[in-house]
């Protein structure tokens, strides 16, 4: 037989990757228009095929493209941005403010454009992506010429390109409709995670990647937080509490799974799921190790990602597979975990499986697309060669060689890298662009963090209402005549409360920012026991509006939120100079005194321990109102049998500072 082709490739080491790892050397791969026409022993091949154009590999390996299966690319032009921190607070502090901020089509298309160059160049010919305006990311690569599932993402969150999930879905919808049957693009939805989407969007999601027999790409069981979370509020781990919103109806592409158990790892299998693994991402934000080697015993198809750009710092996949092989060893205590031929296949055939694309891409086998690479192989640090084993080849690549080692890039039949040559991209004004962006969001950052106040309103943690509140306090040695004084008629009560409240004061080095307060509501009910608690933050203002006769206070400027994070995230976050905690038990009861409404606190401070205090406060949005209200207060603490003290506190961080 003979056929005509385009390409003859001949004299390289062939690693197809395929199930048997079949080599050859020296062998040849043929390629048609896009797809491998056939691979073999390079004298068969020249038999065989007739080319229009032989190309001598010298000896290099001749292999499939690396597949990079958890990405999110644009953010490229985050990287550096903010390292060293915790998920939440890398997360939910600096990267999610500044994307809603800075997030256009115009960055997606630039840090795509430097993340194809950055991926092209290390022998990547197929990536999974996850980001924001998605449709950018899709048309950079077509158009660069590289292999994606480009998956929309959809979270509960307003996001950069898109004011609520309903909307987000949509695009996703559209975005599907537009690149489904693309030749290079394989579009997908990408419900972020299930700690930042609802049951609905989860739900929703599923149903539009089943109806569009599209993959759905997301973030599972990162870390053993996000794991504790899903136990407290569904009862159940991660991945059956997504199994139950249906999400394994769809082709499921999981990035990490690090916290998975032998159960969880099964049902990812029975569903067909790809994992994608993220050994630089979990070893830097200290999230676990994944127990890829059980994954792989158990037949689950598990590829290797960097993940974004800005947890990595890099999208170089020759270091991925080496760390994969090596943190497995680690994990397991047994050097014989993950050898070489097999990082190189999670990078290769069992990528392109987790993506749902194995039928395209991922080795070097007739009729799949011609995505391959030539990497060099005689470099000083990757010499010399033993041929005595034939996985020697394998260890090479994964243990010594370096992304720069490769020199060629071929994508659907196309060259986009010929002897390290990029042909189809000009990097030319890339640098500069990029260094703008980095300049604008640093100038963003610097000027939210010079103020507690629009650091809290970045995290969503603000709600901005500026009140005026009036409180008087008085330090007593017995609460017996406040609880008497509450007997009498002068004073209707309209409600009681009891509460354990654990405050932490966070102060910063400017007293004008004000203080912080993350308190831990304890309700205790009527038995004693705690039977509601409630977390709040408060941005107490430093300054004092105005002091009246009798020790009467008047101050204004707080804000008010839930506490939708962990102490620790706020602290982390707002990394103040001091904190303070204090411990009380406190009675509060909501009263009309003289026609007005006032709360009373008798509070008995545990930590310090500083004895019994009353106050009376009332909050208001008139200045007026709180004029007459501090007329009255003072009146009313008096009648309480408190005389007002002297010093004034607002707060018993004051006390217990001084
Ligand atoms: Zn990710």
């Amino acid at each position: 037989m003979n056929h005509t082709t385009d390409f003859l490739l001949t004299n390289a080491i062939v690693l197809t990757m395929d199930k048997n790892l079949t080599q050859f050397e020296p062998g040849a791969v043929a390629v048609s228009g896009d797809s491998i026409l056939a691979v073999g022993p390079e004298d068969e091949l020249r038999q065989q095929v007739q080319a229009r154009e032989t190309i001598d590999c010298q000896g290099k390996v001749l292999m499939p493209g690396l597949i990079n299966a958890h990405t999110h690319v644009p953010m490229t032009l985050l990287r550096g941005l903010a390292d060293d921190l915790r998920l939440d607070v890398w997360l939910l502090g600096y990267m999610m403010p500044v994307e809603r901020r800075f997030v256009s089509p115009d960055f997606v298309r630039l840090g795509t454009l430097l993340g194809c160059i950055e991926m092209i160049r290390s022998g990547v010919t197929c990536f999974a992506d996850m980001y924001y305006y998605e449709e950018e990311v899709a048309r950079v690569t077509a158009e660069v010429g590289m292999r994606a599932l480009c998956a929309q993402t959809v979270l509960k969150f307003h996001s950069p390109d898109a004011e609520s999930f309903e909307e987000s879905l949509a695009a996703a919808r559209e975005f599907i409709q537009r690149w489904k049957g693309h030749e290079l693009i394989e579009p997908a939805v990408g419900p972020h995670s299930p700690y930042t989407c609802t049951e609905e969007i989860l739900r929703a999601t599923a149903e539009l990647a089943v109806e569009f027999d599209v993959p759905l790409h997301t973030h599972l069981a990162e870390t053993a937080q996000e794991v504790e979370n899903s136990r407290q509020d569904h009862d159940m781990p991660v991945i059956p509490y997504v199994k139950k919103q249906n999400l394994f109806d769809a082709k499921v592409l999981a990035a990490h799974c690090v916290h998975v158990d032998d159960g969880e790892i099964h049902t990812l299998m029975h569903h067909g799921a790809g994992v994608a693994h993220n050994p630089s991402s979990n070893l830097k934000l200290a999230s676990g190790t994944a127990p890829v080697k059980k994954m792989l015993e158990t037949g689950l198809n598990v590829g290797i990602g960097t993940d974004g750009p800005a947890s990595n710092n890099d999208l170089d996949m020759f270091e991925e597979v080496r760390l994969a092989a090596l943190l497995a060893k680690n994990a397991t205590n047994d050097p014989t975990s993950v050898p070489a031929p097999v990082a190189l296949t999670m990078a290769t055939r069992l990528g392109a499986h987790a993506l749902h694309l194995g039928h395209l891409t991922g080795s070097l086998e007739p009729g799949k697309r011609a995505d391959l690479i030539l990497v060099e192989i005689d470099g000083l640090h990757n010499i010399p060669h033993f041929r005595r084993d034939a996985n020697g080849v394998y260890a090479q690549l994964v243990y010594a060689a370096k992304s720069t080692d490769v020199s060629d890039v071929m994508v659907n039949g196309r060259w986009l890298m010929r002897n390290h040559s990029l042909l189809t991209l000009d990097e030319t004004d890339l640098r500069k662009q990029a260094q703008d962006y980095a300049r604008q969001i640093d100038a963003f950052l610097i000027e939210r963090e010079q103020s507690v106040i629009s650091k809290l309103i970045a995290i969503g943690g603000a709600t901005e209402a500026e009140s005026f509140e009036v409180q008087v306090k008085a330090h007593i040695s017995d609460s017996t005549p406040i609880l008497a004084a509450l007997e009498k008629p002068e004073i209707e009560i309209l409600y009681s409360r009891h509460y354990h409240e654990y405050d932490s004061y966070f102060l910063f080095e400017d007293p004008d920012q004000g203080s912080l307060r993350y308190r831990e509501d304890e309700y205790i009910d009527p038995d004693g026991n705690v039977s509601d608690i409630r977390y709040r933050l408060t941005l107490i203002g430093q300054e004092q509006e105005q002091r009246y006769p009798n020790n009467a206070l008047l101050s204004r400027s707080r804000y008010l939120a839930p506490a939708a994070h962990s102490l620790r995230f706020y602290r982390e976050y707002f990394n103040p100079t001091k904190e303070i905690s204090i411990e009380k038990d406190r009675l509060r009861w909501r009263v009309l005194f003289k026609g007005t409404e006032f709360y009373i606190n008798l509070d008995r401070l545990d930590k310090p321990e500083l004895g019994y205090f009353v106050e009376v406060k009332s909050r208001t949005w008139s200045r007026r109102d709180a004029e007459h209200k501090a007329e009255v207060a003072t009146d009313l603490i008096q009648f309480l049998g408190a005389t007002p003290d002297e010093i004034i506190t607002k707060d018993y961080s004051t006390l217990a500072y001084s």
